[in-house]
Formats: C-alpha cells, sequence, structure tokens
C-alpha cells in the first residue's frame, strides 16, 4: 500500500466516497438511516480534518520563523512582501471580473421562480441562522480597526481563536504578523545563543512536517468519509434548482485555474503550465477534499519545496500569507454570488455598487479565513451592506459545499502559483541566492 504514491490513495479514496455516496442516495434509505450511518462514517474525516489543522498554527508559526531567517537582509524580505502584494491584489481583480462578467452574461439568477427561491430559504433555515447570527455577531468594522487587529496584543489569544469565525481579533494574520517579526528580528541579531533558536525552530519545522505526513497516511479514508457524507446528505434536488449558478461559478473557476493560471505560470513564471499541475495534483486533491486553504497549507509547502523545487524562503512566506490572505477562488465567488442574489431578488446594483461589489470581494478574497465555509459570514455581511436581505444565503447554501471544494482548489493553485512567479522574479533580480 506504501508504495503507491499518496495522490493515488486519495483518488482512490475520493472515488469510494463518491460511488457509496451515490449509492446511499440513489437507493431510496431514508434520511433518518443515512444520519445513523453517518455517525460511524463522519468520524474518520473529522479526525483526518483535525489532525491536519492540530498542526497549522505551529506551522505557520515555524514555517513564517524559517522562511524568513532564511533572507540575508530585509531588503529582500520587503522586496518579496511588496510583489506579493501587487501580485495578489492584481490577480484578484483579474478573478474578480470573470466572475462578474459570465454572472452579467448568463443571468443565472433571473430565472428562479418566486416559490423555489422561497423553498430553498426555509429548506435550511438552520444554518442560515448560524451563518447570520456569526454575522450580526459581527460588528463593521473599519480598515483601520482590521490593521490594527493584526498587530496581536496577546499572540496566544490569536492562536487560540484563529479558526473560531466570530473571534474580533487579527486571528491567523495576527500569528503571521508575530511570526513574521520574530523572523525579522532574527535575520539581524546573530548570535551563537539566536542561531540555537533557529535550530530549534528548525528541528520543531521537520518534526511538524513529518506529523503532517503520518496525518496524510489517514487522507484516503479521511477523503472517503468527507465525500461519502457530502454525497449522501446533498439534496441533489438543490443542485438541479441552482444548476446554471453552480455551471456559472465552476466555468469561471476552471477558467481562472487553466487560463488565467497557466498564462502567468508560463509568462511571468516561466514554468510549463502542465508541469505544474502534475506536480501539485496531490494538493489540489487535498484542497478539494478538506475544502480548506489554511487544513492544504502543510501539502502545498511539501510540494512547493519536493517538487516545484521553489527557494524555502519565498515559497514558506508566499505560501503561508496566501492561505489566508491570497484567495482568487473565493473572490470570484462571492462576486457572483452577490450579483446571482441581487438577480434573484430583481435588485438593480447601481454602477457604483457594481464597483463595490469588485472591491469588496477583492477585499473578501483576502480576508476571508481558509477553513470551510469561511466565505459565508463574508457574505452575510456584505450583502446587507448592498441591501440584499442577508436571508439570501439560504438560497445557496444547499450547494455551497461543492462549491466550496472547487474554489479552494483555485485558491491553494492561486498560492502556489503566485509562489513559482514570484521565486521566478527573486531568482531574476538576485543572483546569491541559496535555497
Ligand atoms: N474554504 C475556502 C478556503 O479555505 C474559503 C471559502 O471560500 O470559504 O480556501
Amino acid at each position: 500500500m506504501k508504495t503507491i504514491p499518496v495522490h493515488y490513495r486519495i483518488l482512490v479514496g475520493m472515488l469510494i466516497g463518491v460511488i457509496f455516496g451515490t449509492i446511499v442516495q440513489l437507493a431510496g434509505i431514508s434520511p433518518e438511516t443515512i444520519a445513523a450511518i453517518n455517525v460511524w462514517v463522519k468520524p474518520v474525516g473529522d479526525i483526518f480534518l483535525r489532525l491536519i489543522f492540530m498542526m497549522v498554527i505551529p506551522l505557520i508559526f515555524c514555517a513564517l520563523i524559517v522562511g524568513t531567517g532564511e533572507f540575508s537582509d530585509l531588503k529582500n524580505l520587503r522586496r518579496i512582501g511588496i510583489r506579493t502584494l501587487i501580485y495578489t491584489v492584481c490577480v484578484s481583480i483579474i478573478s474578480v471580473i470573470i466572475g462578474i462578467t459570465m454572472v452579467s452574461v448568463f443571468k443565472p439568477g433571473s430565472g428562479i421562480p418566486e416559490e423555489s427561491r422561497q423553498k430553498l430559504v426555509s429548506q435550511y433555515a438552520d444554518k442560515l441562522k448560524t451563518i447570520t447570527e456569526t454575522a450580526s455577531n459581527t460588528p463593521q468594522r473599519s480598515v483601520a480597526d482590521v490593521l490594527i487587529s493584526i498587530v496581536p496584543r496577546n499572540p496566544l489569544e490569536d492562536m487560540v481563536n484563529a479558526f473560531n469565525p466570530a473571534y474580533r481579533g487579527g486571528g491567523i494574520m495576527a500569528v503571521m504578523f508575530f511570526a513574521l517579526m520574530i523572523g525579522i528580528a532574527l535575520i539581524s541579531v546573530k548570535s551563537e545563543k539566536t542561531e540555537a533558536f533557529r535550530n530549534a525552530i528548525e528541528g520543531f519545522y521537520e518534526v511538524i512536517m513529518k506529523i503532517i505526513g503520518m496525518a496524510m497516511e489517514l487522507a484516503p479514508f479521511g477523503v472517503a468519509s468527507l465525500l461519502f457524507v457530502l454525497i449522501s446528505t446533498t439534496g441533489w434536488d438543490v443542485m438541479m434548482a441552482l444548476g446554471k449558478y453552480v455551471l456559472v461559478v465552476i466555468a469561471a473557476l476552471a477558467l481562472h485555474q487553466f487560463g488565467t493560471y497557466s498564462l502567468l505560470l508560463k509568462f511571468l513564471g516561466n514554468k510549463s503550465p502542465i508541469e505544474f499541475f502534475k506536480q501539485t495534483d496531490e494538493v489540489m486533491l487535498t484542497a478539494f477534499s478538506t475544502s480548506s486553504s489554511n487544513a492544504t497549507l502543510p501539502t502545498a509547502i511539501k510540494a512547493a519545496h519536493d517538487k516545484l523545487k521553489l527557494p524555502k524562503r519565498v515559497s514558506n512566506f508566499v505560501l503561508t500569507v496566501g492561505s489566508t490572505a491570497n484567495q482568487n477562488g473565493t473572490a470570484l465567488f462571492e462576486g457572483i454570488t452577490i450579483l446571482f442574489l441581487a438577480q434573484c431578488f430583481h435588485i438593480d446594483l447601481s454602477l457604483t455598487q457594481q464597483i463595490m461589489v469588485v472591491v469588496i470581494s477583492i477585499l473578501a478574497g483576502i480576508g476571508t479565513a481558509g477553513v470551510p465555509g469561511g466565505s459565508l459570514p463574508v457574505l452575510a455581511i456584505i450583502l446587507v451592506s448592498l441591501g440584499i436581505p442577508a436571508e439570501a444565503i439560504g438560497i445557496i447554501i444547499g450547494v455551497d459545499r461543492v462549491l466550496d471544494m472547487c474554489r479552494t482548489v483555485i485558491n491553494v493553485s492561486g498560492d502556489l502559483t503566485a509562489a513559482v512567479v514570484i521565486s521566478h522574479w527573486e531568482t531574476k533580480s538576485t543572483t546569491t541566492l541559496t535555497t
């Protein structure tokens, strides 16, 4: 079993989950029996996800310190930071424009009849309540507040709350800031003791990667469980009712994944897109099955180092920050969904509001947590600010998990593409780099 590469085993796990989930759906088994089966199946997927999440905070902490510590001076780090920021904003704009163009051309929201709309909203009333509660407990924060919260008052508090959607602090971004500060200080203080500290962190980093490797052995089973639960409990009638919307989202994501990223890789990263997609297949499968950029971060870091052969200091920085702040799939999805829901409710957005949607979607891509369903509370806040009822989200909740799986793949591929491009720029602009 060990000799079969892990991505094949994950693929088999996915197939098993999909096939058995479909059989259970088609066999007409009652929802109560399916729920009883899932009591036993679900924990396998949950344990897998928790094992990966268990390592995410320590990984972010060590990866950024190790990565930053490899810079010879602060000038190089600043240059990479600025390049990453400009790149992220530009590529996010492209993703949102693709999404908004597709939704305006195909108008998936205008054909949904009033009664299906109401049925969908009432069917997901419970889930909707949790999301709108999270959103309404979230006081509107100014840009200044958000920026301030990135500097943690107590980093441990931010670590503890990193995956808590209702947390008002900087969360995972604050953890990154803390690690970056330590990394930056390490560049400037070079003594025997700081070397010992750096070695200890590097040792811990290796241990983390080993644990993640062990957790990934569970991936085929975890993935089979996650997909079985998803397929066996998805209401396929909902999927059919929203078919046009689902297709528009998936087509736009595919266009960005295979169009935009391929062009960026070829022309800015000097990398063959086909080779890139082959070398990152395990990462895509992990993103697809976990629906979480943060949970996929360890696999992405490993692939960047072992397969794409990118310099650690660039890839650790770009991938770690990108797992939260560079989410093109999410930005594209938010843009489409806002306009789709406005179409459903026959709300005509003015030009200014449409421009606002573009800007907000880009910011949402930067500010959404890389966890399953991370977009939804953000979406609820945006809808309200545009005068669309937050309950509108109820319409898409039933199909969100499937779309989440797809947009997470695009989010993670976007981080890896950014890492390839920025590494290439770095190798071009510096000659004395070591990996
Ligand atoms: N699940 C996504 C991710 O982790 C975030 C979202 O769009 O909900 O990348």
